[in-house]
């Protein structure tokens, strides 16, 4: 696996992706950061009930993905809990059964992002609560300008997702950018990688709460369009997505090893 420190300041996009001898091997690195992703989402407290799905591409079986057991705490899911559901959701392997609602916007984003490994999506509150502002988020931080001209705003709440019909509508809108807000619903985020996916959930839900504050107490000043273009060249880029998870992974494992079983 490649060195996954940031080695200069230039982002090749490709450098960083890891290199795997077999698709076993690439099958069960997804496996092992989707596990950590989930106790990373449960240690952040996003989850809110039995909402909340993160997503990974099978490396083989293109049009599967590896999903949460319906119901099952973030923080208690491990590798062996992980369900592989088919393009009709199916679950192919695995015991449980998926969430209707995970089933249908991620199949959906899946299929319309071949590019994507990865998805995420959860009703954490701070996401959820600047949602409800119909509003895109403004570039006045340096890390919330990695969604500057980057996310997109799903204008259109119709209820508990349960029809791959929405969650089409959801990837047109979200093209190829790297995160939606789904109005009156909370934040969904996409990567390369599944490290890319859930770093990108995790300092969303926080520039959310940047914008929150700051709005709450005063009037934030904006970052200039042409620096905030640049900023999001740099932070935004897909492998800074990529390192940016590396402590968060680092930490988790070392915190809650039973996640590999
Ligand atoms: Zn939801």
């Amino acid at each position: 696996m490649a060195d996954t420190a940031t080695r200069d300041a230039t982002y090749d996009a490709r450098w960083y992706l890891p290199k795997y001898d077999t698709v076993e091997e690439e099958r069960l690195h997804r496996k092992h950061r989707l596990a950590a992703g989930f106790r990373i989402f449960g240690k952040f407290g996003f989850e809110e009930g039995v909402a909340g799905h993160i997503t990974a591409r099978d490396p083989e079986r293109l049009d599967h993905f590896w999903v949460n057991p319906f119901g099952m705490a973030f923080s208690h899911i491990r590798v062996s809990d992980l369900l592989l559901v088919n393009s009709q959701g199916e679950v192919v392997e695995g015991e449980g059964s998926v969430n209707t609602a995970a089933f249908a916007i991620h199949s959906a984003l899946h299929e319309a992002r071949p590019d994507i490994t990865a998805a995420a999506h959860s009703h954490s509150l701070y996401g959820k609560a600047w949602s409800t502002l119909g509003r895109l988020l403004d570039p006045l931080t340096q890390d919330a300008c990695a969604f500057y001209g980057d996310h997109a705003l799903f204008d259109d709440f119709t209820g508990v997702v349960l029809d791959q019909s929405e969650g089409k509508r959801i990837a047109v809108v979200l093209e190829d950018r790297k995160a939606a807000i789904l109005r009156n619903h909370g934040l969904l985020t996409v990567g390369q990688s599944v490290e890319e996916a859930v770093w990108w959930y995790v300092t969303m839900e926080r520039s959310c709460q940047a914008q929150l504050l700051a709005e709450a107490a005063g009037t934030p000043i904006l970052i200039d369009d042409d620096v905030a273009s640049l900023t999001r060249s740099q932070v935004g880029a897909h492998v800074a997505g990529f390192a940016s998870f590396q402590p968060l992974y680092q930490k988790i494992t070392r915190e809650q090893p039973d996640l590999f079983e």
